[in-house]
């Protein structure tokens, strides 16, 4: 199955988690918060088939890594999957919008001028302003908005510009999580877990526990898991197929 964004560097064991999602063949997109992050992240992802490591810019932590972008730049060109970027608006992180938006703006300019890549994207309380980012940069790529929390309308007007989502236990629990998935295209959806940012009974989600959101939405869109797993597969083929390959250059 499929893991489209989970933190794997921010794991007590990431060794034991990698081996496990490896084999259990889940893909896993490993995103990381920090370009720091980016080469040790890609390192412990080494040799795995299944696993890509995403070039991230935490809006949360954003504005303390401001120095980082040029490192961004830099290192965008050894992959094709960027994230975890984008706008956070909730209450003690709304304060440093400016550098949000600079540094999203400038990840979205990095990315159109490779050609596309393919974008995973946090959007709480911010949904209006990443959406506006991204008519701003239409040619940045394939974006995928993560957890998507905003409003019906708002998801209306992502679904029309072709956004993807990608969606979890967690959200999935929740009547509004429920919801907002019953309304995105069901050829543009993708399972995460967040991990091990996101919880259940006090542990963190693993890669294997997508399969926890495979079986949700299974249940959200009245099919067996079978026909909910093929469909989600058949999504992220058709996803890659969206943005131009060029060869993954190992860290
Ligand atoms: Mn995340």
């Amino acid at each position: 199955m499929i893991d489209f964004h989970c933190h794997l560097d921010l794991y007590r064991d990431p060794a034991k988690i990698i081996a496990d999602a490896d084999e259990a063949g889940i893909y896993v997109l490993s995103v990381t918060t920090t370009p720091k992050a980016w080469v040790g992240t890609a390192r412990l992802a080494l040799g795995k088939k299944r696993i890509r490591t995403a070039l991230g810019m935490h809006p949360q932590i954003v504005h303390e890594r401001m120095g980082e972008m040029r490192l961004f730049e830099d290192l965008s060109v050894r992959t094709r999957y960027i994230g975890e970027i984008g706008l956070d608006g909730s209450p003690g992180h709304g304060g440093f919008a400016a550098e949000q938006k600079k540094a999203f703006g400038h990840a979205l300019a990095v990315s159109e001028r490779a050609g596309g890549k393919i974008l995973t994207i946090h959007s709480r309380r911010a949904v209006d302003e990443v959406l506006a980012m991204l008519r701003h940069y239409p040619e940045a790529g394939a974006p995928i908005l993560h957890w998507f929390s905003g409003t019906d309308r708002q998801l209306r007007e992502a679904a029309a510009m072709g956004c993807w989502f990608s969606v979890g236990p967690l959200m999935l629990q929740s009547e509004k999580g429920r919801r907002l998935a019953a309304q995105m295209p069901v050829d543009r959806i993708l399972t995460e877990t967040d991990g091990p940012f996101a919880t259940a009974k006090a542990k963190p989600l693993v890669p294997t526990d997508a399969w926890v959101a495979v079986r949700q939405l299974a249940s959200i869109w009245r099919v067996d898991q079978k026909a909910s797993a093929t469909r989600l597969k058949q999504n992220l083929r058709a996803l890659l197929a969206t943005v131009p390959d060029g060869e993954e250059r190992t860290p």
